[in-house]
């Protein structure tokens, strides 16, 4: 059956290139190329953006990424049983698909990118979660990328949106709110995937503010929430010990009850917290 790029279906092409799911590497496919145009409409505009892909695989949502008019695609594989396929994907669009063999976590890909930049990715959620970290986390702001659209867990994409006061809301909430405005844009049923994950997912596109919402530094920042939220039902008091002497003039200093738990703490809080313990 033709397809809107002329390219064969992807069950054709996983097939030919022997491209069966691997769990170590996090394999769950999309097949359908509506739905990955679907997902790359999501992340806006791609007409005049660069578009960082990690995970492309047998290149579904590449192939949407493209057909939805991105000026290039930079992807990053680490499979190199996928080469063949994307490298087909190239042929068809000349020009605009550049393909890498590595390991995302492994390499900079600044220099082969122009801005604007948006970042897309179905990833495995591990490397899903340290990726996004690391996004939101550069010492600088506004970083390279203007947005990032994600596939994780339906619930840890409850946890980037999450809101003080819920169970939820933790540290994946506090860096990405702090420095971006993320929503829930789609959601995924199993079947979605080849083979089927057990689990739910869900997109989540993450707007870069141009500047952060409060001043902080990130590395005190990360500390001090990771030591709040590590001891979640302790009080502030207590879990935030280690971290200075005297916290609790530090906590008061603030704005913040010595008493509270980390979870009661809004973004604001937090980073009112990170300023006052800058120079600790
Ligand atoms: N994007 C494709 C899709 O939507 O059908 C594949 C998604 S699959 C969930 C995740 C992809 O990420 C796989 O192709 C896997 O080989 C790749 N991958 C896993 N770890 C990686 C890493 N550290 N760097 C780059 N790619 C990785």
């Amino acid at each position: 059956m033709a397809t809107v790029d002329g390219l064969p279906p992807l069950r054709e092409v996983i097939e030919r290139h022997g491209l069966v799911a691997k769990k170590s590497l996090g394999q769950n496919f999309l097949l359908d190329l509506n739905l990955t145009s679907k997902i790359a409409r999501q992340a806006g505009d791609l007409s005049h953006c660069d578009v960082l892909e990690v995970g492309p695989g047998p290149g579904g949502l590449t192939r949407g990424l493209l057909a939805e008019g991105a000026r290039k695609v930079l992807a990053v594989e680490k499979d190199s049983r996928a080469m063949a396929a994307l490298a087909e994907i190239s042929e068809t669009y000349p020009g605009k698909l550049e393909v890498l063999n590595a390991d995302a976590l492994e390499i900079d890909p600044l220099e082969r990118l122009t801005p604007p930049v948006r970042i897309v990715a179905n990833l495995p959620y591990n490397v899903g979660t340290e990726l996004l970290v690391r996004w939101l986390t550069p010492d600088a702001w506004p970083p390279y990328w203007s947005s990032l659209t994600l596939m994780f867990q339906r619930e840890v994409a409850e946890r980037i949106v999450a809101e003080p006061g819920s169970k939820k809301y933790g540290r994946l909430a506090i860096l990405s709110q702090w420095r971006t405005t993320p929503r829930i844009v789609m959601e995924l049923p199993p079947e979605a995937f080849s083979p089927p994950p057990k689990i739910h997912s869900a997109v989540v596109h993450f707007e870069a503010l141009p500047a952060p919402r409060f001043e902080a530094d990130p590395k005190v920042l990360e500390r001090i929430v990771a030591a709040g939220f590590n001891q979640r039902r302790k009080m502030l008091r207590a879990s935030l010990k280690g971290i200075a002497p005297e916290i609790e003039d530090h906590l008061l200093a603030a704005g913040i009850k010595p008493t509270d738990r980390a979870e009661q703490i809004s973004v604001e809080g937090w980073c009112a917290l990170a300023r006052e313990l800058a120079t600790v």
